[in-house]
């Protein structure tokens, strides 16, 4: 009988991301606090007897072949551990496509923990996500889940409790945003840096208040200035009464939090239509299981 395993893949909000330096490799060493949020895709990963990796997804958006993440996942995996089994990796993708929602990291720490237990490799999440971060900055957090402070290049993860409960407006207008390109753009010089340590205390402190006041990114005016649309749904978010507003990531997904349902019906309803795509989901916040 073939093996078959279904793993979720949710996105994450960044609820603050700093940039400290360019660092002599190339990367930016950043500070970034990230959490799941209840917006997932799903990866089915089947076994084949032939020795090949086949990967489908329902989104015309993203490639099917080594140019995936989950692929490139299983590959790593199949050519480190000697894995003689085919894969078929089949993603149902919920998540929009270069939303700085890392829909393409977690579908990779998806493939790497649903591939780690359908191979019984026995890797532990911690050498899962230092693998992953030869795929992607974000890959490391992903494998972990629930809510970090990533530091580095974004794979040197401290797990921190999860914030209180709360709704999350998501909106994306209809442009992709290249995170590469955004960081080129990133003057270290003209920053406003967030307050890490802050939202770090009133994440711990389970305080709602200190999480929304201290909602910030680097990154967020860089992509408000190659697209105002993002601003036009930041401004229309905060009129519409979320408590906190901010750009996850490098854009152009923007997010809203509020406690209560009818407030969150009311940004969700005044978004649709004035942008691309809406969603209105829960802060998960707990690690994967
Ligand atoms: P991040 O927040 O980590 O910067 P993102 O949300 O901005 O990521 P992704 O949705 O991960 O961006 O997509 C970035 C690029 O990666 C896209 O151009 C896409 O073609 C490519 N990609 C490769 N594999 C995947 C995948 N499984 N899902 C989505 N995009 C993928």
């Amino acid at each position: 009988m073939r093996q078959k395993l279904s793993v979720k893949a949710p996105a994450k909000i960044n609820l603050a991301l700093d940039v400290l330096h360019k660092r002599p490799d190339g990367y930016h060493e950043v500070e970034m606090i990230m959490t799941n949020v209840d917006l997932a895709d799903r990866l089915e990963l089947t076994e084949l007897r032939r020795d090949e990796i086949i990967l489908e997804s329902t989104s015309g958006f993203v490639p099917d072949d080594q140019r995936n993440l989950a692929y490139q996942a299983a590959a790593l995996l199949k050519k480190k551990y000697r894995i003689k089994q085919g894969i078929s990796i089949k993603i149902d993708k919920q998540i929009p496509v270069a939303a700085g929602l890392a829909g393409g990291s977690s579908d990779a720490a998806a493939a790497l923990r649903g591939l780690n237990e359908l191979w019984q490799i026995g890797l532990s999440y911690d050498e899962l996500a230092e693998l992953g971060s030869e795929i992607g900055s974000d890959v490391a957090f992903c494998v972990h889940g629930g809510t970090a402070l990533a530091k580095g290049r974004g794979e040197v993860i401290q797990p921190l409790d999860a914030p209180p409960p709360c709704w999350v407006i998501l909106a994306k207008p209809s442009i992709g945003v290249s995170t590469a390109d955004v960081y080129r753009r990133l003057r270290t010089m003209e920053m406003k840096h967030p307050d890490v340590k802050g939202m770090m205390r009133a994440i711990e402190e389970k305080n709602y208040e200190g999480i929304c006041h201290n909602l910030g990114n680097v990154l967020e005016d860089v992509t408000l200035k190659l697209h105002p649309e993002v601003r036009q749904i930041k401004e229309k978010m905060e009129s519409l009464g979320a408590d906190g507003v901010l750009m996850s990531g490098s854009g152009p997904t923007v997010f809203g939090l509020t406690r209560h349902e009818s407030r969150m019906q009311r940004i969700y309803n005044g978004l649709r239509g004035f942008c691309g795509q809406v969603y209105a989901v829960r802060l998960l916040g707990e690690k994967n299981p």
